[in-house]
């Protein structure tokens, strides 16, 4: 497990408010009951309760969004949730999250947005890079550059944003979001992701902001076959998003559509499991994706909520498939060429891994 926490990880698929600490969590939920918002004790325990099917995992984002939903809090959620991820040698994080509107506390999405921003401007633990930088290698906003510690044994990482539409949203709410997608992104925004309850809302619903998006230069990742929708699937893939995450319930046609389309798998292994989307974890489709050699990055999801790390998924997946450390290693590294960051980025994560290769023994 060691070698594994030391390792250079890419992480693509990690919601923001599900990437909350625990401690952080019950912090939030004893302050409201505290103000009499919620009472501690009801919630306590469905804060810590470990196994949830995907229902009741919805009804604990219903939850957290309580206790998270203003602008102090997400920006603090951020920072942290961005230490954590570099303090077990995530050097790549692309998080995403749903900007929300609560016109009771005067959030728009923008605002809830500049609090994420906010979030990884106040990163300390680490260097951190979140802008996306010109042909001359300097940041486009170089007010967002915070390398507080270049040149030291710190820790650095790169961290890009993705901004979630839920399937709970009309499409004018849905083309909303990738408008503010487009106006931030030189604050590090790089794309779309569908996300949201998977039995809510229509395919149809999001199309046209999807392909808005897509004409705008966004890259897209869909949350895909959660729950069995043949229908859905056939049409998420026949828009050749740039990623699919999960990919649990696919048919014959699906899987060849999928690996003759060659679209990257975001797996997340633990929250498959925990959700009971995959009965197993011996007969998850991990296995059969990396042996067909189709292009697929570990992810966490929501490390919250699943309990879960970046290197616990990795070693889970080392355990059960029988993966040793180089082709551990190799399943991190093939993960830069999916990433949405451009090729000054990848470049600097290759040499990253191109370093630490020298390490592996
Ligand atoms: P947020 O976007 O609020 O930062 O992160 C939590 C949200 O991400 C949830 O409300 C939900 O919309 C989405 N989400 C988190 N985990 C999952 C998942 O496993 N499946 C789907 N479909 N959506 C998820």
């Amino acid at each position: 497990m060691e070698w594994l926490l030391s390792m250079p990880k890419v992480e693509l698929h990690a919601h923001l408010n599900g990437s909350i600490r625990d401690s952080t969590l019950l912090e939030l939920a004893r302050l409201l009951g505290e103000k009499g918002v919620i009472v501690f004790s009801d919630v306590e325990h469905v804060i810590m309760k470990n196994d949830r099917s995907l229902h009741e995992v919805f009804k604990l984002f219903d939850l957290i969004h309580i206790l998270t939903t203003d602008h102090k809090t997400v920006t603090r959620i951020t920072k942290e949730v961005v230490e954590d991820f570099a303090s077990e040698n995530v050097v790549y994080l692309e998080l995403r999250t749903t900007p929300k509107r609560n016109d009771s506390i005067g959030m728009s999405k923008r605002s809830y947005m500049e609090a994420v921003v906010e979030g990884l401007r106040a990163v300390s633990a680490v260097d951190i890079d979140f802008a996306p930088h010109n042909i001359d290698g300097n940041p486009v906003n170089d007010m967002i550059m915070n390398d507080i510690c270049n040149g030291t044994t710190r820790k650095k990482i790169y961290v890009r944003l993705l901004l979630s539409i839920d399937r709970r949203e009309t499409t004018e709410a849905a083309m909303e979001t990738v408008k503010l997608a487009l106006e931030m992104r030189d604050f590090g925004v790089l794309g779309i992701d569908l996300s949201g309850n998977p039995i809510v809302g229509e395919w149809s619903t999001f199309l046209p902001a999807l392909e808005f998006a897509r004409a705008q230069g966004l890259q897209i990742t869909l949350h895909c076959g959660e729950v069995p929708n043949n229908k859905e699937v056939n049409s998420m893939l026949d828009f050749l998003p740039q990623r699919v995450g999960h990919a649990c319930f696919f048919q014959e046609e699906e899987w060849k559509k999928l690996k003759s389309s060659k679209i990257p798998v975001e797996i997340c292994l633990t929250s498959n499991i925990r959700t009971n989307t995959i009965a197993s974890i011996d007969i998850h489709h991990f296995a059969n994706l990396y042996n067909a050699n189709h292009p697929l990055v570990l992810c966490t999801d929501d490390s919250g909520v699943f309990s879960t790390t970046l290197s616990k998924e990795y070693h889970l997946a080392a355990s059960t498939f029988g993966l040793g450390k180089w082709e551990m290693f190799q399943l991190a590294k093939t993960a830069v060429g999916f990433i949405f960051a451009d090729d000054g980025v990848k470049q600097d994560l290759e040499g990253i891994f191109d370093l630490a290769a020298k390490k592996l023994d």
